[in-house]
C-alpha cells in the first residue's frame, strides 16, 4: 500500500532526526503533501499516530499540509496553481486552467515532505 511505505519512511526519518538531536520526545511533526503525491493525508496521519506507538514520536501531534499542485504550461506559458478541484485522487490528470492543453510541466505538488518537527529536549 502507497501510503503505508510512505508513511513508514517519513516516521523513520522523524525518528532518526530525533535521535539525532538527543530529543526526549517528538511534540510536532508537520508533513508537506503534494496534491501529486497520490497520498490521502487523513490515512498518513491515521497511520503516523498507528505507527508511532512506542516510539519517541508516540504523544507527537501529526499536522498535514496540502501543497497545491503548481505547473507551468508548454502551450500558452501560464506559470502558477492547476485547477485541480475536481481532481480525481488516485487517477490525476491535470491541465492548463487557461488554455486546457496537458502538455504540462508539474513544478510543485509532486513531493511528500516532512517541513517541521518540534522536539522536547533534557535540558528545556
Ligand atoms: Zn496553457
Amino acid at each position: 500500500m502507497h501510503e503505508l511505505s510512505m508513511t513508514a519512511g517519513i516516521l523513520k526519518a522523524v525518528i532518526s532526526n530525533a535521535e539525532e538531536n538527543d530529543a526526549t520526545e517528538v511534540t510536532e511533526v508537520i508533513v508537506e503533501i503534494g496534491k501529486l503525491a497520490l497520498l490521502n493525508p487523513e490515512q498518513v496521519k491515521f497511520m503516523l499516530d498507528v505507527l508511532s506507538e512506542d516510539t519517541i514520536a508516540k504523544d507527537a501531534k501529526f499536522v498535514m499540509e496540502e501543497i497545491p499542485i503548481e505547473i507551468k504550461c508548454k502551450e500558452c506559458g501560464y506559470i502558477g496553481e492547476a485547477d485541480n478541484d475536481d481532481l480525481d485522487h488516485y487517477a490525476p490528470m491535470v491541465e492548463c486552467p487557461k488554455c486546457e492543453n496537458k502538455l504540462i510541466e508539474i513544478t510543485n505538488g509532486k513531493d511528500c515532505i516532512v517541513k517541521n518537527i518540534i522536539i522536547e529536549k533534557p535540558d528545556d
